[in-house]
């Protein structure tokens, strides 16, 4: 695994492979890795010839009063766990060289940017879509992958790449868990451990969804309800949003039909956590 920092000898290192017509397969991450960002090189190694892994804690896709100072760094926690998965190149830019000053220029993908998520974190998509951008730009993957746990985030990427008519072929995995359901993440490290015991209701608030819908219930707004009372038995749960949404547009349904996203975002202590679930009636 070689490392890079520089923007420079990225660029060289992606135009050799590919002028020896490598196919380059990218997982951008924010390091403290998981399980769930593993689970991305894996698929990465499968469907490529060199996998580069990106770690970069983007300043701009946090708000003012977010947590980016306080977010989980792990660097050489990170390298010992990617070492199993020997990518490539470990690409570790430097947040100076990535935003001098006078930096000035955003992508933002309009809409899609502003449900969901993007109600209470009103930046964070234009600062995700704009690191992208500059990482594609760099590393020229021809595949990216990236976690269906972030479901909105992927749905952006994608229509971002076919707007702009981006080279790169983006893929959606599938989210890991940790044994009790919980989605993994690298804020799960904020939480205490009754927060983290209390936290696994989100997904299993999903789980009653699902299994309503499986015994018949097709009264959206009861299913919600009792969603939004199965989380209200955990106090320190505070929901931010719980949503069915359709998969495609993040719209927002009134009914059970063909494929509906399931989506909650809710405040543990410290962190703010996601989850979903994808269900098709
Ligand atoms: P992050 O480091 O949080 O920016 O995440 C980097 C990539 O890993 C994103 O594509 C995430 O969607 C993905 N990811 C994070 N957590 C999980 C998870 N539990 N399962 C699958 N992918 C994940």
């Amino acid at each position: 695994m070689r490392e890079i920092k520089s923007i420079r000898e990225m660029r060289l290192f992606s135009q050799k492979a590919k002028s020896h017509g490598k196919k380059i397969g990218f997982v951008a991450t924010m390091g403290a890795l998981h399980e769930g960002h593993l689970s991305l090189v894996a698929e990465a190694k499968k469907r490529s010839d060199i996998v580069v892994v990106s770690i970069f804690v983007n300043p701009i896709q946090f708000g003012p009063s977010e947590d980016y100072h306080h977010y989980p760094r792990s660097l050489k926690k990170d390298k010992e766990q990617l070492k199993h998965f020997d990518p490539s190149v470990l690409f570790i830019p430097d947040a100076k060289e990535m935003f001098p000053d006078g930096f000035k220029t955003h992508v933002e993908v309009d809409a899609l940017s502003k449900k969901m998520c993007g109600r209470s974190r009103p930046t964070h998509f234009r600062g995700v879509t704009t690191i992208v951008t500059k990482l594609f730009n760099i590393v020229s993957p021809d595949i990216a992958f990236f976690g269906a746990k972030d479901f909105q985030q992927q749905l952006i990427i994608k229509q971002m790449v076919k707007d702009l008519d981006l080279p790169v072929e983006i893929v959606a995995m599938p989210i890991v868990r940790e044994f009790d359901g919980l989605a993994m993440s690298s804020r799960n490290a904020y939480l205490s451990a009754k927060e983290r015991s209390s936290a696994t209701i989100l997904n299993k608030a999903l789980s009653l969804a699902k299994l309503e819908i499986e015994k018949g219930e097709r009264d959206l707004r009861k299913i919600l309800f009792r969603m939004r009372s199965l989380i209200g038995s955990e106090p320190i749960v505070r929901i931010d949003y719980l949503l069915a949404v359709k998969p495609d547009t993040l719209e927002e349904v009134e009914s059970l039909k063909g494929k509906v996203l399931l989506a909650v975002a809710a405040h543990v202590g410290k962190a703010r956590l996601i989850d979903n679930l994808l269900v098709s009636v």
